[in-house]
């Protein structure tokens, strides 16, 4: 039997975060890689559908790339490397285009957010966060994706990708496999510490709320310290009436320590709560910023690593994207 592919990625939009790592990459290395074939992605194509700078870019997509294999990706066991390396994604992008509607894309709530906050700036929206979408699910169908391990907010998009295998399918004939998303059952959405009500995200300009993967320890134990609670004092797990202790009972629990609604009863004031979190948290990240320290010596392996993932990447992509050209008359 044919092991299940797996596709996902991350965007070099900015420093990849607590919520990055806890809903996605995590999951990437302690399981994924282990139980299928899987690909893994730092899709810098997509940072441009914001204003971008060319130099911070190619910076964070270098540190992306570094990250994913100091948080325990292992290139012996799975693929990994840089989107625009491989060009089947744009090449297949464009028929994704051709089989999505306008109206479903904008209908998407990520473009509605980010369109909004665009505006909210007085810049312009770049058409291509309007398609941003064609070109995740071009991302995932080229790789015959059986499953995409994402965060809860990428779920929308997924389905969008599923919505298009499917209609692609039944114009031109079976082309695609039809992926499904996988959320983790726990921190598939860490809160910004600040605003706890908007998820954590790595391109927010405030930093204060955001724990980075790369943060010093003190840097970590000052931001969690700080992180707004709610009014009242007693520790309960309500991610409605009180969501700041909840996303710190979620992250804690996300840590390693068990269910956040169990261990909202082991506490009896958010400052005992705040220091474990911390002390937690530092310890999550501890072995992630020790191992990228020692990648950061060694630029040549990562850029065999990501050489070697771009010509598997291509080997893979090339043979369908090929047959969906020739599906629809080209
Ligand atoms: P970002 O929103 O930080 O730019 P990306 O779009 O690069 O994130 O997403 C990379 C992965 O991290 C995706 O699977 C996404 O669902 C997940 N992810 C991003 N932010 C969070 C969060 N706050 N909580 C849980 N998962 C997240």
């Amino acid at each position: 039997m044919t092991r299940t592919r797996i596709f996902s990625g991350v965007k070099p939009t900015g420093h990849l975060t607590l919520g990055n790592y806890l809903g996605a990459l995590r999951g990437w290395a302690d399981e994924d890689q282990h139980r299928a074939d899987a690909l893994f992605c730092v899709v810098d194509l997509h940072a441009l559908t914001v204003e971008h700078d060319p130099a911070r870019v190619r910076r964070l997509s270098r540190q992306a790339a570094t990250l994913l294999l100091a948080v325990g990706l292992d290139p012996r066991l799975c693929t990994v490397f840089v989107q625009s390396h491989v060009d089947e994604h744009t090449r297949l992008a464009y028929l994704m285009e051709c089989t999505a509607s306008d109206g479903e894309m904008r209908r998407m709530i990520q473009y509605k957010e980010k369109a909004e906050r665009e505006r909210v700036r007085g810049g312009s929206v770049r058409l291509s966060l309007l398609t941003y979408p064609a070109l995740m699910a071009a991302d995932i169908l080229a790789y015959g994706t059986g499953e995409v391990p994402v965060g809860e907010d990428q779920a929308q998009h997924v389905e969008l990708t599923r919505d298009l295998a499917v209609r692609f399918n039944q114009r031109y004939g079976q082309t695609f496999v039809v992926p499904k998303a996988t959320v983790p059952k726990v921190a598939a959405r860490v809160m910004d510490l600040q605003e706890p009500t908007s998820k954590m995200g790595k391109s927010h300009a405030r930093t204060s709320g955001i724990v980075y993967l790369l943060d010093e320890p003190d840097v970590v134990r000052k931001k969690v310290m700080r992180a707004v609670t709610d009014t009242g004092s007693d520790v309960v797990y309500d991610r409605a009436e009180r969501p700041g202790v909840a996303n710190l009972l979620d992250i804690l629990a996300a840590c390693g320590a068990g269910e956040p609604a169990e261990l909202a009863g082991e506490y009896d004031s958010y400052g005992a709560l705040k220091k474990d979190t911390a002390e937690a948290v530092v310890e999550l990240l501890r072995p992630v910023r020790e191992r990228h320290a020692e990648l950061v010596k060694d630029p040549e392996y990562v850029d065999s690593v990501l050489r070697d993932g771009a010509g598997r990447a291509r080997a893979i992509a090339r043979p369908r994207v090929d047959a969906a050209y020739r599906a629809v008359g080209l």
